[in-house]
């Protein structure tokens, strides 16, 4: 290997390692569920974004064994060239009446759906007001669309409309935000942020990955939360969450959808998604839709862990949702709790910087609608503990 690219990796790689920042992937045995195997022992799994837990469902796995069966495994082909199916239109039409929306367009995943949206529909001559916490796919899109960048810092609505006041005379304005941020756990305003897009003229694009399936009246999301689905522009999610698949939708007019299709490159220049994902990720939203039981069980186990882990002294920053961070600061003492959980049969896994702002390292916990209240007891017995131990409470 050349010797200086040699140099290069080894020094990068030792200063992420000095700086508790080197990060390493967690193989699991088998499935990932409210249990994991890792090196033949069970781990209670804290740490997924499989809110309901259906990635491991019988009804997901019949219909992406049957869609096997039926269509093959993979596409073959990019959508716009023969890889578009039955199954991946009747999706798209599904999720379109579920929204409420004109049209839907399915992408392979919520990084590339922002990727290609942003930069396709922003230029230089538009303006992005962005919060400070949103998802990297999103800053990533905005950099790549050339767009100016206005970030405003974490939920702060009057330092947003300060500059919705200012930052005029561009071609398009248009504020994008996660609707519940990943980190954190909390809320988007979407009432205020509508009120104040309404009140300067300017666009809203929402990103409901942690929502679909998870709030609203009928798990439609954050939007259906703050009654403001029709006032939204944009709506995009994800299908590899709350739904147990994979890929992501954008939500809108007829018009939007149709410029996607023919200028968003992560949509135009990628072998569509199989069938059998599709398929999945269709039987998911159908759960979602039939089966409210699901999502209470969700809510009453995140209430309870948000009430008694307050009560211990963790501090949780303000989250509202089945994402629980709990704020440790530094970077190397967040993984040392991480590692003091594995010890004890509990995966949860320490979120640092650059992920989230220096010196907020957290551990970042979620709770599924299948842990028992056994499970949820023994995880508040060993965070207590090794908490007070760590001089966190
Ligand atoms: C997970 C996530 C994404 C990316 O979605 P993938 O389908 O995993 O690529 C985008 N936005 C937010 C807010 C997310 O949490």
């Amino acid at each position: 290997m050349n010797e200086n690219f040699r140099l290069f990796l080894t020094r990068e790689l030792e200063s992420l390692n000095q700086k508790g920042l080197k990060r390493q992937m967690q193989i699991l045995d088998g499935a990932q569920d409210a249990h994991v195997y890792i090196n033949g022992k069970e781990y209670l799994n804290f740490c997924s974004n499989n809110y309901l837990g259906l990635v491991n469902h019988n009804r997901l796995k019949k219909a992406a064994i049957e869609e096997i069966e039926a269509n093959g495994v993979g596409s073959g082909a990019s959508r716009l060239v023969c890889g578009t199916l039955k199954v991946h239109q009747l999706l798209e039409e599904k999720i379109a009446q579920f929204k409420g929306a004109e049209s839907c367009l399915i992408f392979n995943t919520g990084y590339m759906a922002n990727l290609g949206i942003i930069s396709s529909l922003f230029d230089a001559n538009d303006i992005i007001f962005c919060d400070k916490f949103n998802h990297a796919s999103i800053i990533d899109g905005i950099m790549l669309s050339g767009a100016k960048l206005k970030r405003y810092p974490h939920g702060d609505m009057s330092a947003l409309e300060e500059m919705l006041r200012k930052e005029t005379g561009c071609r398009k304005r248009v504020i994008i935000t996660d609707s519940v941020f990943s980190m954190d756990g909390d809320m988007a305003p979407l009432d205020k942020i509508v009120f104040l897009a309404k009140k300067y003229d300017c666009l809203v694009m929402i990103d409901e990955a942690h929502a679909l399936g998870v709030l609203g009246k009928n798990g439609k999301g954050a939007a259906e939360y703050f009654g403001v689905e029709k006032d939204i522009d944009i709506q995009m999610g994800t299908l590899s969450k709350a739904v147990g698949s994979l890929g992501a939708y954008v939500c809108g007019s007829k018009d939007l959808i149709s410029f996607l299709i023919n200028r968003a490159r992560s949509f135009i220049y990628t072998t569509a998604l199989p069938t059998s994902v599709i398929a999945a990720a269709s039987e998911g939203l159908d759960i979602i839709q039939t089966d409210s039981l699901l999502r209470k069980e969700l809510w009453n186990k995140t209430f309870f862990l948000h009430n008694n882990l307050r009560k211990m002294g963790f501090d949780l920053l303000n989250t509202q949702t089945p994402i629980i961070p709990i704020l440790v600061k530094d970077a190397v003492k967040a993984v040392k709790f991480s590692q003091r959980l594995f010890e004890k049969g509990i995966l949860i896994s320490a979120i640092r910087p650059p992920t989230v702002p220096p010196h907020t390292a957290r551990l970042r916990l979620t709770v599924m609608a299948t842990h028992t209240q056994q499970e949820l007891e023994k995880l508040l017995d060993v965070l207590e503990r090794i908490g007070q131990e760590l001089c966190l409470i």
